[in-house]
């Protein structure tokens, strides 16, 4: 599989790796959205995290954890924030970077989006139900 994570936690690309347990890796994010973004990645390929058993969720996320206070203590922002969605690279990572009030993801997700009108009723029924 050509999958440039994989190739990262196997050290086939070099990376700026700032953690590392038997489960899984954090690395310095090379398209940074700010000074400390890091990407926590699982050694092997698996693609959302809600794939994930629970044991290796429980995994990646003691070391996201870890990895956000890092960004913390080096960066001393108002927040470390954490974004998961796998629409740019399909290998599971989790983004965490420092956020300060005012920043391009204060208000996220509404701010990024069309004022909706959901009916909230109908879906809470439709989440119950799935
Ligand atoms: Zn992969």
């Amino acid at each position: 599989m050509d999958c440039v994570l994989c190739k990262i936690a196997r050290g086939d690309i070099p990376s700026w790796k700032i953690y590392e347990d038997d489960y899984c890796i954090g690395v310095l994010d090379v398209s940074p959205c700010a000074p400390g973004h890091c990407l926590v990645i699982p050694k092997h390929h698996v693609e959302k995290f809600y794939d994930l058993p629970d044991d290796e969720l429980a995994k990646l996320f003691v070391a996201a954890k870890t990895v956000a206070r890092k960004i913390r203590t080096a960066y001393s922002p108002d927040h470390v924030c954490m974004f998961i969605r796998g629409g740019r690279l399909p290998h599971l990572h989790v983004a965490l970077f420092p956020s300060t009030e005012g920043d391009g993801v204060s208000g996220f997700p509404q701010s990024n989006y069309p004022e909706q009108s959901v009916d909230l009723d109908a879906s809470a029924e439709l989440l119950r139900s799935a």
